[in-house]
């Protein structure tokens, strides 16, 4: 694998594309970025300044912050820091679920997040995990997938993850988040979620991630002559 590899997973919420992206850039000893979580980041920030009032939020303050905000992934661990907090499991917390495709949205936080995930790329190569990765962050990757799956399949895989967490919520409200963020992440103005035209579709309803992963090897070995 050559050192400066690009591997792009983009697709509809909880259909395991960052699961996929963590298995694969092990394989690989390649970089693993987690691009929803770095918007997850900056919603979190937002919740916990205040910046949401009944639900609106207060985006010329957020413009201000953002100049304070610095995001860094851990590499050993994946681990998330908010400047020196680990937010990795509070960005997971219902209340940021339900408004990360709001701030996900703005033209300011998009390139923001561009910026952060461009300064990351390393000699190492990576594997990209997100919505907009192959269409517009990393638009020449070396190969590029979409995943997809049944809304309810989604829906009871997150429900599952979150109940062994210890997370308070029901199949109802976790199947009523994801179908409300895809409708925002595919119709929004800016890098709307879209599968890249040289992107191959994956279906994952019926998949388990092993299965998944050795479907991805064989494509990617293919491609890159491995
Ligand atoms: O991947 P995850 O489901 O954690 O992403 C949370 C949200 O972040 C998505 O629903 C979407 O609104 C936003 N996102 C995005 N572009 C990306 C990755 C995530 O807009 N590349």
């Amino acid at each position: 694998m050559d050192s400066n590899t690009l591997i792009a997973i983009d697709g509809y919420a909880s259909t395991g594309k960052s699961t996929l992206a963590k298995m694969l850039s092990r394989h690989y000893k390649l970089t693993f970025i987690d691009s929803g979580s770095l918007y997850r980041g900056v919603t979190f920030y937002a919740l916990e300044k205040g910046l949401f009032e009944n639900d609106q939020l207060d985006k010329e303050a957020l413009k201000e912050e953002l100049d304070f905000l610095k995001l860094r992934f851990k590499h050993d661990n994946g681990d998330l820091f908010l400047n020196s907090e680990n937010v990795s499991k509070k960005i997971r917390l219902p209340d940021v679920s339900d408004h990360v495709s709001t701030v996900a949205a703005l033209t300011m936080v998009r390139e923001f997040i561009l910026k952060q995930i461009r300064q990351m790329q390393n000699k190492n190569g990576m594997v990209v995990d997100g919505r907009d990765i192959g269409t517009v962050v990393f638009p020449d990757a070396d190969c590029k997938f979409f995943f997809m799956a049944r809304p309810e399949v989604r829906a009871r895989r997150r429900f599952e993850e979150l109940k062994a967490q210890g997370q308070q919520t029901t199949f109802e409200e976790v199947l009523e988040n994801l179908v409300h963020r895809d409708k925002i992440d595919t119709s929004r103005e800016i890098s709307p979620l879209r599968k890249a035209v040289d992107a191959i579709e994956i279906d994952t309803s019926e998949m388990n991630a092993d299965k998944v992963f050795a479907l991805l090897v064989e494509k990617i070995d293919s491609k890159l002559n491995l």
